[in-house]
């Protein structure tokens, strides 16, 4: 009997306590990736998909929430999921049914003392997405081995029974029966930390100045620079990065006013760059873009009186713009 107890309880314990130590400090939802990000490899295989959720406990009709947060992340939704049926015991255990938690998260109220109780499973799976993109995509723990060795590690103090070394194989065999991996997190670059001029025939238009807004003619900073471009021309990353946001930027987004828009992250310099008013929109959120690769086509959309680019440097996602001009070494009159 007590035996019994023992081998039952004791592994949940030292599981949690592992959990503990790595998760916890990644609870701030807008926590933002630092470095590289997961380019797919060909789709998700439905029907292993579907076949599989269909054990997986009260995760069993989540399959569309996770990837939803998947992509919202970056990262490969068949990871997600053997994470979470690895961690949960294929959804059963008592921190999933109970506490509506399927990543081992540690309540910070608590010390850490506690698994974290969320109101929702959708909720519990949310922070899971922003814990699992902190690890794979923020530290590059790119692959599932090197996930182990973090979540997992073996011959620690903490493992007496060594049930660490069977996280990786098992995980693996999880992403096996869903299908295999979409993504790829292995083959991403910092970047050089050293911005190119994103078209091809820079023609400053306007500087990063106080002016009146040509649309609106409301007095206001420009928060970037505009190149004045023939329509449709190609618009290049400006370094190495992941695309975090693409999308019309509809009024209330953060991106009101930019038209078609995209957020480059660049882990070298930790910093975000940002190209407005596109034609449309040829890349992906999560996409792992290359330093002069063609993300976009010059277009006129959103506040725009005509075809350019809005460029932006940010040190802030959100916000903290600066000039680019003496960044890109580029000269403006205004
Ligand atoms: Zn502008």
């Amino acid at each position: 009997m007590v035996a019994i107890v023992v081998t039952a309880v004791f592994p949940l314990v030292f599981v949690l306590l592992i959990l503990a130590s790595i998760f916890g400090i990644d609870m701030d939802a807008d926590d933002v990736m630092d470095g590289g990000g997961c380019s797919p490899i060909g789709g998700v295989d439905m029907s292993a998909w579907d076949a599989t959720f269909t054990k997986a406990g009260v995760l069993k009709d989540k399959g569309d929430k996770i990837k939803e947060v998947a992509t919202k992340q970056g990262i490969d939704p068949i990871l997600f999921a053997a994470i979470a049926f690895n961690e949960t015991g294929w959804g059963t255990s008592r921190a999933v049914v109970e506490k509506n938690n399927p990543g081992g998260l540690m309540d910070a109220a608590t010390g850490m003392s506690t698994v974290k109780v969320f109101a929702t499973l959708d909720e519990g799976l949310e922070a899971m997405g922003v814990t699992l993109h902190n690890r794979i995509v923020k530290d590059g723990l790119n692959t599932v081995e090197k996930l182990g060795a973090v979540y997992a590690p073996i011959g620690v103090a903490n493992d007496p029974n060594g049930l660490n070394v069977n996280w990786v194989p098992t995980v693996n065999g999880m992403i096996q029966k869903l299908g295999g991996l979409s993504m790829n997190c292995s083959t991403t670059s910092a970047g050089t930390g050293q911005y190119i001029i994103p078209v091809d025939t820079p023609n400053v238009s306007s500087g990063f100045v106080d002016r009146i807004n040509p649309v609106t003619g409301v007095p206001e900073h420009h928060k970037g620079i505009d190149f004045a471009q023939p329509m449709l021309s190609n618009i290049k990353a400006a370094d190495d990065g992941v695309v975090v946001f693409a999308g019309m930027g509809v009024s209330g987004s953060g991106f009101g006013g930019y038209g078609n828009v995209i957020l480059l992250e660049h882990a070298k310099t930790k910093e975000w760059t940002l190209y407005g008013h596109q034609s449309g929109i040829l890349v992906k959120v999560g996409q792992v873009v290359r330093k002069g690769d063609v993300i976009g086509k010059v277009g006129s959309t959103g506040q725009s009186t005509g075809p350019h680019l809005h460029f932006e440097i940010r040190k802030e996602k959100m916000g903290g713009q600066i000039d680019p001009a003496p960044v890109l070494g580029v000269q403006t009159k205004n």
